[in-house]
C-alpha cells in the first residue's frame, strides 16, 4: 500500500483520538520505530517527545522487552482469567504490591487506564454499599482532572473547560473542588476541608490525579495537598483514589507521585508506562480494607471481568519494563532530564508565552492563548521532534532513555513551536 492509498483508507474508515469522521486529519504515516525515533514513510526521522502518550518509558524495540514478548508468546499470549490463573500475572500484581505503597495489598489488572478509574470507582461504590451505606456514591474530585474517556472517569474529568463537557447533564454529578494552586495555601485547605465536611454522608471516594494534573495542563501542585486529602478523608469516612495513571512508574521523580508525599490511598490506578508503552493494560490496586468490605456484602463479589483481564503478555512485558527500571539509577534518568528540561526557560521570554514548568521528565511551556496545534506540530517535525501540543500547551514527556542531545532537540523544537503556535 503506498503512503497516499493508507491515507485516502484512514480518512475513509479509521477513528483518531478526539477526531471528526470521515478524518479531516493528515496523520503522519510511521512505518517502524526503535529507540527514541518514529520512522516516517517519506523517509523522515522524528524524535518521540511523546513517548507514545507517556507510556514508552524505555523507547521502542527495547530488546529486554521484545524478548519478553518473544518468550511469552512460545507459552500463550492470552487465556482467560476466570477460573485459571499464570505466573506472569501473578508475578506482576506481587511486584506491583511490593513497590506501591505498603497498604495496597489487591491488584485488579484491567485493559486500559480509563477501566482501571472505572474498576476503582466501582470498588469505593460497592465498599459502602456493602456496609450498608448506599448513599455514599459520589465522588469529590479537583477540576482540571482527567481520568479517561469512558462514562464514569468522564464524570470526574475537568467539567467544564475539559474535554468531555458535551457531556454535563449526563454524566453522574459529583462535587467539584477548586484546581489545586501550585504552591501550599491555607485558604485552599480550608475549601478542601469544607466541601468533604459539608458532603461527607454522600462522598463514596475523593479522586484525584496527585502532584501533576495531566491532561488538564500539566499543572503540579504542593503534595502537602495530599496529605490533607488523606486526613480528611480518613476523618470523614471517604475512600481516597490515587489515578497514577500518567504520574506512575518515576515521571515525577518518584518512582509514584504518592512517594512524594509519603501517603497511600485507599486505592490507585496504575497504566501507560506500566507495560513500557508496548501492549495495553493497567491496574487497580486497593487496600485490605476496600477488599474486606466489599466481600462483606450481599453480593461479596466485584462484579467485573474483561475478557483480556490480566492478559499474559501484558503482564510479561510488564514485569520486564519494571524491572528494567528498577535494575537501573532510574532517579538519577529522571533528574538527568529535568536538568535537561530546564533549556525551556528559553521559552519565557517569546511574546505569548504565560509559563514553563518543569518537573521530572515533564516539561511544559504554556501559552497566554490556545494553541494553533497545525502550525505548532509542524515547526516541531521541521525540527525532527514529534509533539502533540493541546489546548494553550506545549509539551514534552520523553521516553526516560532520551540521549542529552536528543533532548537538547527537543526542548529547541518546543520552543520553535511556541514561537509560531
Ligand atoms: N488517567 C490519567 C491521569 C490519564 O492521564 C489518562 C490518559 O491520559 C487516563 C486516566 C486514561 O487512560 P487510557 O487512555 O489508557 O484509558
Amino acid at each position: 500500500m503506498t503512503p497516499d492509498e493508507l491515507l485516502a483508507l484512514d480518512r475513509a474508515h479509521v477513528w483518531h483520538p478526539y477526531a471528526p469522521m470521515p478524518g479531516r486529519i493528515d496523520p503522519l504515516v510511521v512505518t517502524d520505530a526503535e529507540g527514541v525515533r518514529l520512522r516516517l514513510a517519506d523517509g523522515r526521522e522524528l524524535v518521540d517527545g511523546m513517548a507514545s502518550w507517556w507510556s514508552a518509558i524505555h523507547g521502542y524495540r527495547h530488546p529486554v522487552l521484545d524478548d519478553a514478548v518473544r518468550e511469552q508468546l512460545g507459552r500463550m499470549s492470552h487465556v482467560m482469567f476466570g477460573g485459571l490463573t499464570h505466573e506472569p500475572a501473578v508475578q506482576l500484581a506481587k511486584k506491583l504490591v511490593d513497590i506501591t505503597p505498603e497498604p495496597l495489598q489487591h491488584v485488579f489488572l484491567a485493559d486500559s487506564g480509563s477501566v482501571s478509574v472505572e474498576v476503582a470507582i466501582k470498588m469505593c461504590l460497592q465498599y459502602w454499599r456493602s456496609l450498608g451505606r448506599p448513599a455514599k456514591r459520589r465522588l469529590l474530585t479537583w477540576r482540571r482532572g482527567y481520568h479517561g474517556d469512558t462514562f464514569h472517569p468522564m464524570s470526574v474529568c475537568d467539567p467544564e473547560g475539559g474535554m468531555h463537557s458535551l457531556w454535563a447533564g449526563v454524566l453522574p454529578e459529583q462535587v467539584f473542588a477548586d484546581a489545586p494552586p501550585a504552591e501550599f495555601e491555607h485558604d485552599y485547605v480550608q475549601h478542601l476541608v469544607d466541601l468533604v465536611e459539608q458532603h461527607a454522608d454522600e462522598l463514596a471516594a475523593i479522586v484525584v490525579e496527585p502532584v501533576v494534573q495531566n491532561a488538564g495542563g500539566m499543572r503540579f501542585h504542593d503534595p502537602r495537598y495530599l496529605h490533607v486529602l488523606r486526613e480528611v478523608s480518613l476523618a470523614n469516612d471517604v475512600l481516597l483514589v490515587f489515578d497514577e495513571i500518567a504520574t506512575g512508574f518515576g515521571r515525577t521523580g518518584e518512582l509514584f507521585a504518592a512517594d512524594h508525599a509519603g501517603i497511600s490511598p485507599d486505592v490507585m490506578c496504575v497504566g501507560k508506562a506500566m507495560t513500557g508503552g508496548y501492549v495495553t493494560m493497567s491496574a487497580a490496586l486497593c487496600t485490605s480494607r476496600v477488599a474486606d468490605g466489599i466481600s462483606r456484602g450481599e453480593v461479596p463479589v466485584l462484579a467485573h471481568g474483561p475478557t483480556y483481564m490480566g492478559n499474559p503478555l501484558s503482564s510479561a512485558v510488564a514485569n520486564a519494563s519494571i524491572d528494567l527500571l528498577l535494575g537501573q539509577d532510574w532517579r538519577a534518568e529522571i533528574k538527568r532530564i529535568e536538568t535537561g528540561l530546564h533549556a525551556l526557560d528559553a521559552a519565557r521570554d517569546i511574546p505569548g508565552v504565560a509559563d514553563v514548568r518543569v518537573l521530572g521528565a515533564i516539561g511544559a511551556v504554556q501559552l497566554d492563548h490556545p494553541v494553533d496545534m497545525a502550525a505548532a506540530q509542524r515547526a516541531a517535525v521541521d525540527h525532527g521532534v514529534w509533539l502533540r501540543p493541546f489546548n494553550d500547551l506545549i509539551y514534552t514527556m520523553p521516553p526516560y532513555v532520551i540521549g542529552d542531545d536528543d533532548l537538547a532537540q527537543v526542548c529547541t523544537a518546543i520552543v520553535a513551536a511556541a514561537t509560531v503556535g
